[in-house]
């Protein structure tokens, strides 16, 4: 059992490679000098058959050349800095003070990417697992359009998990799902006329009033699960066109952000918006929001904003492996719970369907904040973790 632990000394590399990471700005589609470094590790670390895939995930092997298939997930890219004034701790400084690790995506999620690595590692200078075979993916763009680069990874470069783990952090609990969402736009339809005589017309930004009520009533009547909680709609944005400021807008345009609980599609949600539209007589268009972005190495990614929610059973063998391998280290059972935001399992577990859990360092709370940091010591237990949850799964 003490074989799956880090020494020291390894210990020790392992804060100074994320304290790379974090010196190195990796916003989306500008991955490319993090993932040098990440491939870098790789080799230094002993991985196998490592390679950047055509939209520029860097993937490395340790175990058997054949068996079942651990994925370890994680995204090299962080959101911007909004504000660096508001910062404390300079945001790529790399700062250590006592246990915390400071610096712009620590927590989100570099911290749980150098985890993995190291996970890898341990099993390599072990021979672990006995079959079997664990294979880390540092995917790109999780940040604006989550799912994308594992769809790529697992549909189009063919790599093919049984099981994944995603190291998004959690503080060390397990969790085990998350709910979905879908970014909406609607156009809502008026005529114009001059503002002097209003009745020739007729007022989109009236039209879009009625219709934002109607979603205001609709968000406190939508789907719940036990275990995920209830779906939410939100409208975000609200922008109105008129050729002038004297003449009545014949438009009127709404960004809606709504998160899909369990049992909540893509084409309930859509039902549920017409059904408004049609009670307040509001003539409008809604369709999915779509993202387009070319990656650092030229890919032209697409996606329609619709991610699925998913939940994987607490007795599921993935999960009770995840627990036992949680509670070897942490010597205490861990909290199991889920996901408040998405992650690349909308699409490794809602569209692959592949069985698919979380466990990592930093609190989620901490993510996409100012002064952003994660806990070095879990940082090290998460590696531990994830080295035994392949011999959990694969054998020791
Ligand atoms: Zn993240």
């Amino acid at each position: 059992m003490t074989k799956l632990r880090l020494t020291r000394d390894e210990r020790a590399q392992l804060v100074a490679f994320l304290q790379d990471l974090v010196r190195i700005p990796s916003p989306s589609t500008q991955e490319e000098p993090l993932a040098k470094r990440v491939l870098q590790e790789m080799e230094r670390l002993g991985l196998r058959d490592i390679r950047t895939d055509r939209i520029g995930n860097v993937i490395g092997w340790v175990g058997r050349e054949d068996g079942p298939i651990l994925m370890l997930n994680g995204h090299m890219d962080t959101v911007t800095v909004s504000n660096p004034a508001a910062w404390r701790h300079e945001p790529f400084g790399a700062v250590v003070e006592g246990r915390r690790l400071y610096g712009l995506g620590a927590c989100d999620m570099k911290g749980g990417l150098a985890a993995m690595l190291y996970g890898a590692y341990l099993l390599r200078r072990t021979g672990l697992p006995a079959r079997g075979r664990v294979v880390v993916a540092c995917v790109v763009q999780e940040e604006p359009c989550e799912g994308l680069a594992s769809r790529v990874l697992i549909e189009e470069e063919g790599v093919r998990p049984d099981w994944v783990l995603i190291a998004e952090p959690t503080d060390m609990a397990v969790t085990r799902g998350q709910r979905g969402r879908m970014e909406l736009e609607v156009t809502v339809h008026g005529r114009a006329a001059h503002a002097s005589r209003p009745a020739l017309g007729e007022n989109a930004i009236y039209a879009a009033a009625r219709l934002v009520f109607g979603l205001e009533l609709l968000a406190g009547q939508l789907g719940d699960d036990p275990f995920l909680g209830p779906g939410t709609l939100a409208v975000t944005e609200i922008r109105s066109h008129a050729s002038s400021r004297n003449a009545i807008p014949d438009r009127c345009d709404l960004v809606v952000d709504r998160r899909l609980t369990l049992g909540e599609t893509e084409a309930m949600a859509l039902a549920e918006i017409h059904r408004v539209m049609a009670r307040e007589a509001v003539r409008a268009d809604i369709r999915v929001a779509e993202f387009s972005a070319t990656s650092y190495t030229g890919y032209p990614g697409y996606i329609r904003k619709v991610y699925p929610s998913w939940v994987i059973d607490e007795t599921h063998p993935l999960v009770t492996a995840l627990v036992r391998a949680a509670r070897s280290r942490l010597r205490h059972r861990p909290p199991i719970g889920h996901w408040a935001f998405s992650t690349e399992g909308a699409y490794t577990a809602g569209i692959a369907g592949i069985p698919t859990v979380g466990f990592g360092p930093g609190d989620p709370d901490r993510a996409h904040t100012v002064d952003e940091w994660v806990d070095i010591d879990d940082v090290c237990t998460a590696a531990e973790v994830y080295a035994q949850l392949a011999v959990e799964l694969m054998g020791g």
